[in-house]
């Protein structure tokens, strides 16, 4: 069943020179239980595209078209306060850094009952016992002490788990996870990825996972985006985007990962477009090494290529 569509997203900023296109025509979706990846390098679109859900995006931002709907709703067209019960209840974020949602002022357990008060309902020992069994399900030790301390005295990962704890509280249906590791060393990373697995699967939430790191997008999702200047260049199931990338950007990524048996670590020759260049055509040619003349004109349309969509010249 399909909780999340996202359809020809269109999304610019105005900036002091001007409005430039950030989001081109970007399409996506989500079924109940299903973990969808949306990667690339820094500045690809991938945090705007997937904020815009929970319409979190900077002042400046300007929705320009496309529908994003959530259980048959289009959010787009839901007031501030409508949203407010939306993102948080429905849809959870967990963000790179833990304490952008956390207050430092406050005891874990003064945050995770304001949560619960507000989107459970529940008072008193009630809430007090749903917050309680939150961190549980994300296996802080001692539940009950915890909810005294404060953020400063829990570690990276330690603080990570207390915001799943949260969105656990709300009964979220989807989480947004945004680069939720890359703060965490790697043994702290497999482990919130392997709660995030667990209790993903134990309460059938859909997960939309931020990454740059196809190691755990390998692991870990269903399905995959790849993000090049703001537009979806190839998407499809992650079996079939691994053994048979189909965008010259994807086989460059891919080439990206460290080999272990060699230590060689390629990299990508040049560097991503910033939101302002002006690069005719396809935006991936001044990097890609199968450019054609064609590619220097005409901007490709993502299109089906057997179980692939691509938007690439090679495959038109
Ligand atoms: Fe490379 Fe051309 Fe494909 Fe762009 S359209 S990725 S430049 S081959």
């Amino acid at each position: 069943m399909k909780i999340l569509e996202v359809k020809n997203l269109n999304i610019g900023f105005n900036l002091s020179d001007g409005y430039r296109q950030a989001i081109h025509n970007v399409s996506f979706s989500l079924e109940k239980g299903e973990t969808l990846a949306i990667v690339g390098e820094s500045g690809c679109g991938k945090t705007v595209s997937s904020m815009s859900v929970l319409r979190l995006l900077p002042d400046n931002a300007v929705l320009q078209s496309g529908e994003i709907l959530f259980e048959g709703e289009n959010l787009l067209e839901l007031s501030q306060k409508q949203m407010q019960k939306i993102r948080g209840k429905k849809i959870a974020l967990i963000p790179q850094d833990p304490m952008t949602s956390l207050n430092p002022l406050y005891t874990i357990g003064n945050q995770l009952l304001e949560v619960i008060e507000l989107h459970q309902g529940l008072t008193g020992k009630e809430a007090f016992d749903a917050a309680v069994q939150s961190l549980e399900k994300v296996k802080i030790p001692d539940a009950k002490d915890k909810m005294k301390a404060y953020p400063h005295e829990f570690s990276g990962g330690m603080k990570q788990r207390v915001i799943i704890a949260m969105a656990l509280a709300c009964k979220a249906e989807i989480i947004i996870a945004d680069e939720p590791t890359t703060a965490l060393d790697v043994t702290v990373q497999a482990q919130i990825m392997e709660l995030l697995a667990e209790i993903k699967s134990k309460y059938n939430l859909s997960l939309i996972l931020i990454t740059h790191d196809l190691g755990l997008v390998a692991q870990n999702a269903d399905k995959i985006a790849v993000m090049y200047a703001g537009r979806i260049v190839e998407y499809s199931s992650v079996r079939q985007l691994f053994n048979n990338p189909k965008h010259p950007y994807t086989q460059a990524l891919l080439n990206v990962v460290p080999d272990i048996n060699t230590d060689n670590i390629k990299t990508i020759e040049g560097h991503p477009p910033a939101i302002t260049d002006d690069i005719a055509g396809c935006p991936f040619h001044p990097r890609c090494t199968m450019c054609m003349e064609i590619c220097t004109k005409i901007d490709p349309c993502l299109k089906k290529v057997s179980e692939t969509m691509v938007a690439c010249h090679l495959h038109d």
